[in-house]
């Protein structure tokens, strides 16, 4: 990572303001990259141009570039995005809710959008589930990649920065085996001057490393968490998530009611469910037993296959069945539906696909 060259979204804005002087013009480069998506230097009309010749020896503006990109009916479009080094990671453009029109035909409500990112370019959990983890570990991305993915997705949409949007840490990667970098990035996410997503805003979901819980809990940064539960065994969950071995249910259960939470918020565990692993009743049982003493909500997910895997998609009447036992027992719940399903929805599939199709990385 050293050989890497920062980008200025790397940095926060006190950080900038140590960096470059005069002082004053860090925030007119901060507009530049937030409010009007600079990527390059030329882009920012109003700096001189021996200070963007100084900064461009030193940093990059935006370090992302579109490699491809998939759209699906529903309005989900899916990113490939290439680092500075040729790696490559994904981003998703989710539309969480159409726009609103009153009785004439005008817009009354705008339409309302998620970002997915990436936070690593591979992982090293090594779920047994996913694609991501079947590529290994490749590297953390920095705060500004991070970042990045949001400017880029948010440029490309014509999204103004004036807009609000929501963030999740579902990508590629487990964001807390790269808590020092996620934290830089929620942090520059939240700067006035800046983007302006608020903590509330943003959800960082993790495989449940329960130990950089507490320390992202420590932190305070007012995000939400979300937690892939996946199973109510540790049997189960260590076959499908081998570190649970170390970071066990009870310990995430320990972890999650330490964690600081807005009291009018629930925590929302992911439960992917395979069939014939964890979609029978008992399981739900149990589901409902374990989030007993936790105001949670949970979010059931259909396992999204992919050529060799072993596990399959459960049918939609266990899902249901799943869902109204929760339900009957007092638990949220919802069921992800399958935003993207025709354009490789799942973490890892678009850059596994492009990688087999021969355009991917060397
Ligand atoms: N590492 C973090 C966040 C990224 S994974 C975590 O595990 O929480 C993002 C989500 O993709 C997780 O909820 C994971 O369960 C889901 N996922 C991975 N492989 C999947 C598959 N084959 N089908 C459906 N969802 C999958
Ligand atoms: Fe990593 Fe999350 Fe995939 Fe598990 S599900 S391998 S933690 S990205």
């Amino acid at each position: 990572m050293s050989e890497l060259k920062p980008s200025l979204m790397d940095y926060t804005l006190k950080e900038l303001e140590s960096l470059i002087s005069p002082k004053f013009r860090v925030k007119q480069i901060y507009g530049w990259l937030y409010h009007h998506y600079a990527s390059v230097y030329e882009d920012m009309k109003n700096i001189p141009k021996a200070l963007k010749e100084e900064l461009d020896e030193k940093y990059l503006v935006n370090p992302l570039s579109i490699k491809n990109k998939e759209e699906s009916t529903d309005g989900t479009i899916k990113y490939l995005l290439e680092l500075q080094d040729g790696k490559t990671m994904e981003a998703v453009w989710l539309k969480m809710k159409d726009e609103q029109l009153d009785e004439s035909g005008n817009i009354c409500q705008e339409a309302k959008y998620t970002i997915c990112v990436s936070t690593q370019v591979g992982c090293k959990v090594g779920c047994t589930f996913c694609l991501t983890a079947k590529g290994g570990f490749t590297r953390d991305l920095s705060a500004g990649e991070i970042v990045a993915q949001v400017v880029t997705l948010k440029k490309d949409n014509n999204h103004k920065h004036s807009r609000k949007i929501n963030i999740v840490y579902m990508g590629m990667g487990e964001p807390l085996d790269n808590l020092t970098n996620l934290a830089k990035a929620i942090e520059i996410f939240k700067e006035d001057e800046g983007l302006s997503i608020g903590g509330k805003r943003q959800t960082v979901s993790t495989s449940g490393l329960s130990s950089k819980i507490d320390k992202l809990g420590e932190m305070d940064l007012g995000v939400h968490i979300a937690i892939s539960l996946h199973a109510v065994d540790d049997e189960l969950r260590s076959e499908l998530i081998p570190m649970n071995k170390a970071h066990n249910i009870q310990s995430i259960m320990d972890a999650v009611k330490r964690f600081p939470i807005d009291t009018r918020k629930r925590v929302m565990f992911e439960y992917l469910v395979i069939k014939g692993k964890n979609d029978d009743i008992a399981s739900a049982k149990k589901l409902v037993k374990l989030l007993a003493d936790i105001k949670a909500k949970v979010n059931l997910i259909y396992f999204n296959p992919y050529p060799g895997t072993p596990y399959h998609r459960p049918s939609k009447a266990s899902m249901l069945s799943f869902q109204e036992y929760l339900v009957k027992h007092g638990l949220l719940c919802t069921i992800r539906d399958s935003k993207g399903i025709d354009i490789s929805a799942a973490c890892g599939q678009l850059k596994e696909k492009v990688e087999v199709e021969g355009e991917g990385e060397a």
